[in-house]
């Protein structure tokens, strides 16, 4: 790649294991990094939005240098290409190394930040220490104002996370697996309960930064679970994505389909699981956010706990409550708007400020919705009201998305 033609053979040959490496890990976006500009002697900027390979509202992608300091590690979590048993290349770069790369890269106008973790080398301490002195020199040596992500090491001492805050734009600790039973089975030397202390320890900060107006970490912290490696469900995983939301503070939950690894552990599962199940529970996750919706309503519409594939989560909530329905634009509160299937937030929003003034019919929600195909059967307006819900026996048959068109609700 043309990056590495000007780059010393060595140097170029860590970048390529260590940028490899690294590609296994989703859970980078920058949403909610702080506008920020370089001062005089600075270098770099963030934009108001995300980062690594992530869309702005505006529609511009923008990128990160995502990297490992090392994919040496003392663990042996078996879905882990990185796995201390895993017979791949290893590479390890300095912390002079990587400070020197992001500048470089950035000048360069390649990226826009760093996303960087690392496999546990030495000890926990000894490896969040160096992804912090990295972080430090960029910002402390270089007034590089350019986006940074660390990932943090769960059994790090917490002093070394409090110092990461300062000079990192967001933490992440990764959950990989949800539940005790599953980490025992793949990732036997994690602790579940130290992962959860660490993260309550990142979002307490956060909290008490911002009430004390100083810095750590202000667009937050998120965490990636695993799909598909096990047979956790979707309710499990949408669970333990709700416990996350209120006890710890998260930013964001991303789910990273697994997938099979070279010289993978026989205990694997030989093949991905489908692509759309990870679209379905992001979906779900949204419901948690932005819908009112408890994790225990997303997972009453699943069949043994298994999101359907070929309806969104919400739609599939509505198809079985189908006596909560319709709903009468006019009238219902702005939360059961929120549960029609077909309209968004944005929507819901127009539609509650638009009848302040009006009356509306059919064709007023057609103007302030794109989903009305969706929509349509689930509400009530002035002049329209719909066949019973109970009587339309084949409405799932009518509104399953085509395989390509997995769109939002
Ligand atoms: S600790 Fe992290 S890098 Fe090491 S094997 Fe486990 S998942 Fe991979």
């Amino acid at each position: 790649m043309f990056i590495f033609r000007s780059m010393d053979e060595v140097l170029a040959k860590k970048l390529r294991i260590l940028a490899d490496a690294a590609k296994y890990d989703a859970s980078c976006s920058s949403s909610g990094a702080p506008k920020r500009a370089a001062g005089k002697d600075g270098l770099g900027s963030t934009t108001g939005s995300g980062i690594c390979h992530a869309y702005t509202p505006d529609g511009r992608c923008i990128s990160l240098l995502k990297i490992l300091l090392t994919n040496w590690c003392l663990f042996d979590c078996a879905y882990c290409i990185n796995r201390r048993s895993s017979n791949v290349a290893r590479a390890k770069f300095t912390v002079e190394e990587v400070v020197a790369l992001t500048l470089n890269f950035y000048k360069r106008n390649y990226i826009e930040g760093l996303f960087l973790s690392s496999g546990i080398i030495k000890s926990p301490d000894h490896t969040m220490e160096l992804l912090t002195r990295v972080a430090k020199s960029l910002r402390r040596d270089h007034g590089f104002a350019g986006y940074i992500h660390l990932k943090s090491i769960p059994e790090a001492s917490p002093w070394l996370v409090e110092e990461a805050g300062l000079y990192a734009d967001r933490l992440s600790i990764n959950v990989e697996l949800p539940t005790e039973a599953s980490l025992e089975r793949l990732a036997p030397e994690k602790d579940g309960a130290a992962i959860q202390g660490a993260m309550a320890q990142i979002g307490e900060r956060i909290v008490q930064a911002k009430a004390e107006r100083r810095r750590f970490a202000p667009a937050g912290h998120s965490t990636q679970v695993i799909v598909g490696a096990d047979d956790t469900t979707d309710a499990a995983l949408i669970t333990k994505s709700e416990v996350l939301y209120g006890s710890v503070g998260l930013k964001r939950v991303y789910y990273s389909a697994f997938s099979p690894i070279p010289d993978g552990s026989r205990i694997l599962p030989l093949k991905a699981p489908p692509l759309a199940r990870e679209h379905r529970l992001y979906q779900a996750d949204w419901l948690l956010r932005y819908y009112s919706f408890s994790a225990e309503e997303v997972a009453s519409a699943s069949e043994d706990g298994m999101l359907a594939l070929d309806i969104d989560p919400k739609l599939a909530w509505a198809l079985k409550n189908r006596e909560r329905f319709p709903v009468d634009v006019n009238k219902a509160d702005r939360e059961m708007l929120l549960r029609v299937p077909g309209l968004g937030a944005r929507a819901v929003d127009k539609i509650v400020k638009a009848r302040r003034h009006m009356t509306l019919r059919l064709d007023d929600v057609a103007r302030l919705t794109s989903s009305l195909k969706r929509a349509r059967p689930f509400l009530v307006a002035a002049d329209y009201r719909p066949v019973a819900l109970t009587d339309r026996l084949d409405l799932r048959q009518r509104l399953v998305e085509p395989a390509q068109q997995l769109s939002l609700f």
